[in-house]
């Protein structure tokens, strides 16, 4: 994305630098912004132009509870150092299956994890939050310092990547729409379908699975296992290592855009999605030439388990609670010439609505938009259903009254 130069980067090293600058901050007009991993996929999102970028780098701390039922995580950290900590201990927590995110962006998004069908989204799992709370800051209600989260035990498991010619194309989409019905007959499954372009054509499509236990291609992955494929890395393995490849994998640009929606579990709209997602990426690339251009059309599973697992706590505060499975539909773009920013933009939304559009017309959209996967011109507090909406207004209004009229 557009890049932005900030004044000056500070590096608060505890809770009480990040509260001396804050008050210094609220005296001043000068405009700031706060970045823990930096994955946030918009110009904007955490980094700042003319102001001063609060980096949460070295607020980086992993404390075990004396009974090792929970962990206190400084909101800096990495989920890929925290998981090789936790695979030496035989424990795991919920953060997100990609490892190089870090841990305050993706819990405060919701943080999808291969465990949730399991335990639940990763925002469900956290026990307490520590908040510097804002009073006019460029975020909603404040810094968060630590997040308290509960770990559970966590044995080998097998998971990894397979790559599929684009022929497998139709048998590939029916496999995730059963996998996805299929996820209450085995939680300890999850996946995530990619189909990937790259430097030509739609090149591939990607699984992404893994299995929470050490059992080598279970029945609920057979409809994957069974083809022919191109390469395969499944293997038995701890868990913090699969979530390092799955990063390690990865071909991608400087610049990049996410855009998301979700739907109630369909055989047909996928179908759909990927006919429509094709053909304006082809007509695209008749009328543009992108240096570096890649897209990922990505389908991620929201199965009846993750679903109840949110509702368990006392309820899911991103308004989740539908009676059929659902899909995240995840589209990511990326190219190396901020330059490009403007048509690329303009291609993602496009195609982010016409699908949006089918799913309405086939009236099978469901309101929630992943904040993690949300580009700025969406708006993920929309989804969460008016009585959440309210809390956080409420919230909102309390913790950060100067910006309150963000949600
Ligand atoms: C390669 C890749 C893989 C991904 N995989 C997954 C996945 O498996 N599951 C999933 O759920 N998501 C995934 N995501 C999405 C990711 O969770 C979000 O992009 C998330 O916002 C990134 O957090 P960050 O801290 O790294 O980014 P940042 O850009 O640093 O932060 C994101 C936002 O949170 C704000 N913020 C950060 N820290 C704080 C804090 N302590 N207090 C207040 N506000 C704060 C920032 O200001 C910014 O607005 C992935 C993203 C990428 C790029």
């Amino acid at each position: 994305m557009r890049v932005l130069e900030p004044t000056c980067v500070f590096s608060p090293a505890s809770v009480t630098d990040i509260l001396i600058t804050l008050n210094k901050l609220e005296d001043t007009p000068c405009k700031f912004a706060v970045r823990s991993g930096g994955q946030g996929p918009f110009a904007g999102s955490s980094n700042i132009q003319d102001g001063v970028l609060i980096d949460l780098v070295s607020i980086n701390e992993i404390t075990f509870s004396a009974d090792r039922n929970s962990l206190v995580l400084g909101s800096g950290q990495i989920w890929n150092v925290v998981y090789a900590t936790l695979d030496k201990q035989d424990l795991v927590v919920i953060g997100t299956h990609t490892g190089d995110v870090s841990v305050s962006g993706s819990l405060l998004g919701g943080a999808m994890s291969s465990q949730s069908n399991l335990h639940g989204w990763g925002c469900d799992n956290v026990l307490s939050h520590e908040i510097v709370s804002l009073r006019g800051g460029g975020g909603n209600f404040g810094i968060v310092t630590r997040f308290t989260v509960k770990t559970y035990r966590q044995d080998l498991i097998w998971g990894g990547g397979i790559v599929f010619e684009m022929a497998q194309l139709a048998t590939l989409i029916d496999g995730i729409v059963n996998f996805t019905n299929q996820g209450v007959l085995d939680p300890k499954a999850h996946m995530a379908l990619a189909f990937v372009y790259y430097k030509g054509p739609y090149k591939d499509w990607k699984p992404f699975m893994e299995y929470v236990e050490p059992i080598i291609n279970p029945p609920i992955f057979h409809n994957f296992t069974s083809l022919p494929s191109v390469t395969n890395t499944m293997k038995i393995d701890i868990f913090g290592n699969n979530s390092a490849a799955s990063v390690a994998n990865d071909v991608w640009g400087l610049q990049e855009t996410f855009w998301t929606f979700t739907y109630r579990n369909d055989p047909v709209l996928p179908h759909l999605i990927w006919v429509q997602c094709q053909d304006g990426v082809n007509a695209f690339l008749t009328v543009h030439q992108v240096a570096g251009f890649t897209v990922a059309c990505i389908f991620a599973p929201m199965s009846i388990p993750m679903i109840q697992q949110g509702l368990k706590n006392g309820g899911n505060a991103m308004g989740i609670s539908a009676e059929t499975p659902l899909m995240l539909f995840l589209f990511q773009l990326t190219w190396n010439d901020a330059a490009d920013e403007e048509v690329v933009l303009n291609l993602a939304q496009s195609l982010i609505a016409q699908t949006n559009d089918t799913a309405h017309s086939m009236d099978i959209n469901y309101p929630y938009i992943h904040l993690n996967h949300a580009a700025t011109q969406q708006n993920p507090p929309w989804g969460y259903g008016e009585g959440n909406l309210e809390k956080l207004r409420v919230t909102s209004a309390k913790y950060d009254p100067k910006v309150s009229s963000e949600i």
